[in-house]
């Protein structure tokens, strides 16, 4: 799983949760994954929308 900001690897539980996050865009089903590190970059889901290519 790679993280939709930084393209970083994003590691994941035995239990395939991911340590980070899904965002998703308004209007939009596709779940885009988020890693921990740019989490703590960008706190409101608005950066982090801003910052997703
Ligand atoms: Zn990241």
């Amino acid at each position: 799983m790679k993280c939709s900001i930084c393209n970083g690897n994003i590691a994941e539980t035995f239990l395939k949760k991911i340590l980070g996050a899904y965002v998703k865009k308004e209007g939009s089903s596709k779940k885009y994954p988020v890693c921990f590190e740019c989490q703590k970059k960008f706190t409101t889901k608005e950066e982090l929308l801003a910052n997703i290519k």
